[in-house]
């Protein structure tokens, strides 16, 4: 059926686009790890909503950062409907800095092979 498979397309895509911005995080850690020695409850990530051209900046403390990225399936975006695809995730936590979205569909799967992929 076209609709599904195009919605389908749509949540891969944004699980790989999403599993971009989680590598870059990645390597903002430890950078952000470099400098907790002087700011230990802040750290600077980019948006990880769907959308590849978003550089918003998120604060977040390394551990709020790690709580998050414990599950594979999870990301933080902005806390704003603009950074949010309804049909691909879920919020699960809100809290007025960020949002933690939930994959769901062919999303969560492409999501889930990339963290696995790289480790
Ligand atoms: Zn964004």
């Amino acid at each position: 059926m076209a609709i599904s498979h195009d919605l389908n397309d749509r949540q891969a895509r944004a699980g790989r686009n999403q599993s971009l911005f989680r590598e870059i995080n990645d390597r903002m850690r430890d950078l952000n790890e470099g400098f907790s020695v002087v700011t230990p409850d802040s750290g600077e990530w980019v948006c990880e909503c769907a959308d590849e051209s978003c550089i918003e900046l998120i604060r977040m403390s390394l551990s709020e950062y790690e709580a998050v990225r414990a599950n594979p399936n999870r990301f933080f975006v902005k806390p704003d409907d603009e950074h949010l695809l309804p049909d691909v995730e879920q919020v699960v936590e809100r809290t007025d800095r960020y949002w933690v979205v939930e994959k769901f569909g062919a999303g969560a799967e492409v999501a889930e092979q990339n963290a696995r992929s790289r480790s």
